[in-house]
């Protein structure tokens, strides 16, 4: 009775009668003549912020929607939304005075150059969501290096860039957008609350977006109000102050357990997530063994038993490859038949063994001086192949030339001095089929063992 004489008194003392300001909570004389002068509050909301708050066909929902409901019953003037198109209008509205509080928010340095924050109401964890395919993030820190979304203007943004310098973190439009990104692989991942990820991923992004971390704040939530009427601060203190228990639980319960209960029951779901991670891990092990049992057996195929360079099979399939490049390109390549000079009398005066060894040696005396990308075989017995792709038979007849210099010199372990016959030819118009070719170098080989051996010719 007392209270209602007061604030009649006051309405009186003011001298205006188009508002009576009846709080349910106490409030001090300056304080109500504060709200009496001001008839009203009005407020910015993140526009696209469910279920925390939206804006939707110009009215505030949400969970905050019932807050500010409640709080404005508790102080008795009305709360008026000022409609904008996203949370960075909504700040430069604030920064500009066309709205005096936030209906939610949390406290960062620069904000404190313009708001006064409340006692929180809301306690929401923050957590990182991915795609599905990435793996859990146990240390937040250790994603040095990896892009990770905040809407920005957001005080995660401005906590977490201070908290963890190391990390990469962009800024980005909206929750959605941020999710998007992160779809799309343009992002590693979106910081935001669970709540809210949650809440998004279940409407657009089914079984794409999960919830891969978990960050240590819970972050507090309350109202921000502008911090050139501080007087707004204590108001809503003292009306915050008040929200009972049960008032929170029913608006929990009412945005939360009931439409989201998969998002709250995610604490329930850690550990099958956790063993889905180790089923997952166990069957990536065993695709990766299989491929390296695939890899090896590619290799055996194509790989010539004794002297590890290719074997027939693979220098078949390079000509037959060099051939198609030339029907496209018209790009020459040549090859080289290399034949060991006199191998029957190595394996006749030092056993087939030895023969054997020199044929190793041989090879290893070759493969060092040859391109990458040139293609080194053996042909079959002791002749040899290499197809030397882009080159024509001019650049082809001195690289042999080389290779039979290098030969001849060599000094092999067992058996000394050895030289090699080069029978060349080039893929060409006129020699346009890899039998044509083979044939050549072929005819040009016995012409270089008819004139003598220890020689490079070309017909
Ligand atoms: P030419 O200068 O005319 O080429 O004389 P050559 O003795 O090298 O030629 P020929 O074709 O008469 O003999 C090739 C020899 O190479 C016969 C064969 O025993 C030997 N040979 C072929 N493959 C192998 C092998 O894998 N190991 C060993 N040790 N010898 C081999
Ligand atoms: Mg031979
Ligand atoms: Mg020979």
């Amino acid at each position: 009775m007392t209270r209602l004489l007061t604030q009649l008194l006051t309405t009186f003392l003011c001298g205006a009668f188009s508002l009576t300001v009846l709080a349910q909570i106490s409030l001090t004389d300056e304080e109500r003549s504060y709200l009496h002068s001001k008839q009203k509050i009005t407020m910015c909301i993140d526009p696209a912020w469910m279920p925390l708050e939206k804006i939707e066909k110009g009215k505030h929902i949400g969970m905050t929607a019932d807050y500010i409901a409640i709080l404005q019953k508790k102080i008795g003037v009305p709360i008026e939304l000022v409609p904008t198109v996203s949370w960075t209008q909504s700040i430069e509205y604030a920064k500009a005075r066309k709205c005096d509080i936030f209906s939610l928010a949390m406290p960062t340095e620069e904000r404190l150059t313009y708001m006064d924050f409340t006692r929180p109401y809301l306690t929401i964890p923050l957590v990182l969501a991915t795609k599905m395919d990435k793996f859990f993030v146990v240390d937040i820190s250790k994603l040095e290096g990896k892009k990770l979304g905040v809407v920005k203007g957001y005080a995660f943004g401005e906590i977490l860039r201070k908290k963890f310098p190391g990390l990469t973190i962009v800024d980005v439009d909206s929750l959605y957008d941020g999710l998007e990104k992160v779809n799309h692989g343009e992002l590693y991942g979106f910081i935001g609350t669970l709540v809210t990820i949650g809440y998004e991923s279940q409407r657009n992004f089914v079984g794409e977006i999960k919830i891969a971390g978990k960050f240590d704040e819970q972050w507090q939530l309350g109202v921000a109000t502008r911090n050139d009427e501080p007087l707004l601060k204590n108001i809503f203190d003292k009306a915050i102050a008040d929200i009972s228990e049960k008032q929170k639980q029913d608006i929990l319960n009412q945005w939360l357990s009931i439409r989201y209960e998969q998002v709250v029951n995610y604490r329930d779901l850690w550990p099958w997530l956790i063993l889905s991670a180790v089923v997952l891990m166990f069957i990536l092990y065993r695709f990766y063994v299989l491929r390296k049992y695939n890899e090896q057996l590619q290799r055996l195929t194509i790989t010539d038993n004794l002297t590890q360079i290719y074997n027939r099979l693979k220098l078949d399939a390079e000509l037959e490859q060099q051939a198609n490049l030339y029907d496209r390109y018209k790009q020459p390549f040549s090859i080289m038949i290399i034949d060991i000079d006199l191998f029957k009398q190595v394996n006749d005066r030092y056993g087939h063994q030895s023969g054997d060894v020199v044929l190793v040696e041989f090879t290893q005396v070759i493969k060092k001086h040859i391109r990458k990308t040139d293609i080194f075989g053996r042909w079959g017995g002791e002749e040899f192949m290499l197809i030397i792709p882009n080159t024509d038979i001019h650049k082809a007849m001195i690289q042999a030339e080389k290779l039979r210099l290098l030969i001849a010199k060599h000094n092999f372990k067992i058996v000394g001095h050895l030289t090699a016959s080069f029978g060349v030819a080039q893929f060409d118009e006129e020699n346009n089929t890899i039998k044509q070719l083979i044939s050549k170098a072929d005819r040009a080989l016995y012409q270089a063992k008819d004139q003598g051996r220890n020689r490079v010719v070309r017909l």
